[in-house]
């Protein structure tokens, strides 16, 4: 697979909606905590991160 289709691939996964566990608000890309409630998202981010890195492995195939 081209390294375009990886990058498409990483940019729609960035802009896929994430959303606080704890109350829902919706959570940008980049925070570490939630502005509504002030959950800290770090473990949150990190899972969500790591699905990113098993989707581009499973299409770098
Ligand atoms: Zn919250």
């Amino acid at each position: 697979m081209p390294d375009d289709e990886l990058i498409d691939a990483a940019v729609e996964w960035l802009a896929e909606m994430r959303v606080c566990p704890q109350c829902a608000t919706r959570i940008r890309f980049g925070d570490y905590e939630c502005p509504h409630c002030g959950a800290d998202l770090e473990d949150a981010l990190r899972e969500w991160a790591g699905s990113l890195v098993a989707e581009l492995q499973s299409k770098e195939g």
